[in-house]
């Protein structure tokens, strides 16, 4: 049997309906399967500026009212006092100096729509529960029957299908372990002029832990609690919440959703792409969440994916082993800057005295400030330098 698609993507989360958009604008035939459907709940609401040049490229226009401008992180221990914010704006030059703050459900359905408009075929409520992979096609199995495809993009997020399949999933240690999170809503006027103003991510640092706190529009605040250690359960986000003065006045009088939690979430896929196929996404590999990557690299490396499937499409050459291993190069960048932000953020005073230093070296603070803004891919961050060293010192120490 001959493939009947071009390429099958599995999810559609901002990693797969960007990859479906760039095929679909490029002229490919593209099918996406998603099992849930859309508008669905999503947790991780904070974007980072890295990624605002591909809205323009996906034709997605991201509007104020729609969602919450975001001008930068702001870092709290309410233990010691301290407490620092980073503006986007003071990053190295050519670092986009803002973000935004989505509500998921909503962002993830405008990024498939426009996916759609492009001509992608979306199949919502379609579950992929196979998929085989062989030199001249991919067959991917559904809860509804099969399709046959010269090319396969698991965009699965968490669900990580085809890694689960093949047995290729590696879970990072010493990284965030379980999360609790809810949305509180009804805030007061007056919180919601002041979380609106600048509309910053607040991250809390606590006893083998953080918090995070994302003001979204229509007067709703994100919180979720997140250990690598120790029980996780509801009673921990309501005794974090209110051992915290400031989030106890933020939320005061405000109602709060049912609050839903996650474990196990940030791993390695060791098999992350091949002959017929990529992964993309959480998919590919998730860290702990503490410096909001998951999204933009997501996009970004969709992007990526895409702009070197489309070439070997036109080619008839998508079958090479090492197709993505350009994409792979590039993602690694990303994946280690941020792995070894987030072990040294964790394990090391380095960071806390760089974060909350009185009198920090300007040229490393806009360093790290453009990493925290997702800007990994240039040669000339400082900061950066640094991190690369000790990933290299790290690994050869473990080898
Ligand atoms: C506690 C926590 C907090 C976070 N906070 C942030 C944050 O503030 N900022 C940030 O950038 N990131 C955050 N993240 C990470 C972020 O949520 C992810 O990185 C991001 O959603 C990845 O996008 P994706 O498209 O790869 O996967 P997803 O967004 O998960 O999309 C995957 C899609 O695949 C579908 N799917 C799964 N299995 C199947 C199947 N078998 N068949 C068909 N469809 C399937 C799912 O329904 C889903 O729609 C957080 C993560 C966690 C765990």
């Amino acid at each position: 049997m001959e493939p009947t698609r071009e390429v099958v993507i599995i999810g559609c989360g901002p990693a797969g309906s960007t990859a479906a958009n760039l095929l679909a604008a490029a002229g490919r035939d593209v099918v996406v399967v998603e099992r849930e459907v859309f508008p669905r709940f999503h947790v991780g609401e904070s974007l980072l500026p890295c990624e605002l040049p591909l809205f323009a490229r996906l034709g997605v226009e991201i509007d104020g009212r729609q969602f919450q401008y975001k001008q930068g992180a702001e870092f709290i221990d309410e233990r010691s006092g301290d407490r620092v914010f980073f503006s986007f704006a003071e990053g190295l030059a050519g670092t986009p100096t803002h973000a935004w703050q989505v509500e998921r459900a909503i962002f993830d359905h405008l990024l498939a729509d426009a996916a759609a408009a492009r001509g992608a075929e979306i199949r919502y409520g379609e579950e992929v529960v196979a998929a085989e992979v062989s030199g001249e096609h991919v067959d991917v199995r559904t809860d509804r029957g099969s399709i046959r495809a010269r090319y396969v993009i698991d965009a699965s997020g968490q669900a990580a299908v085809l890694a689960r399949l093949w047995r290729s999933v590696e879970p990072i240690r010493e990284m965030g372990r379980a999360a609790v999170f809810g949305h509180f809503f009804g805030l007061s006027p007056e919180v919601q002029e002041e979380l609106g103003a600048l509309g910053n991510v607040k991250i809390f640092l606590i006893e083998d832990g953080w918090l995070w706190a994302i003001p979204l529009v229509g007067g709703r605040l994100s919180v979720g609690v997140i250990k690598w250690r120790g029980k996780i359960d509801e009673a921990l986000h309501e005794r974090e919440v209110a051992a915290s003065p400031i989030l106890r006045r933020l939320t005061a009088g405000a109602e709060r959703t049912p609050l839903r939690l996650l474990s196990n979430f940030s791993f390695r896929n060791q098999r992350s792409h091949g002959p017929r196929h990529v992964c993309v996404g959480d998919a590919s590999c998730f860290l702990d969440p503490i410096f909001s990557s998951g999204i933009s690299l997501a996009m970004l490396g969709a992007e990526k994916a895409v702009d070197l499937l489309i070439p070997a499409l036109v080619a008839g050459d998508e079958g090479r082993a090492e197709l993505m291993a350009p994409h792979a190069d590039h993602m690694r960048i990303a994946y280690e800057s941020f792995e070894q932000l987030i072990r040294r953020f964790y394990h090391s005073r380095m960071i806390h005295n760089l974060f909350f230093a009185a009198e920090p070296d300007p040229s490393l603070r806009r360093g790290l400030i453009s990493i925290l803004a997702g800007d990994v891919w240039r040669d000339d961050n400082p900061f950066q330098a640094i991190l690369a060293g000790s990933g290299r010192r790290r690994q050869s120490a473990a080898g």
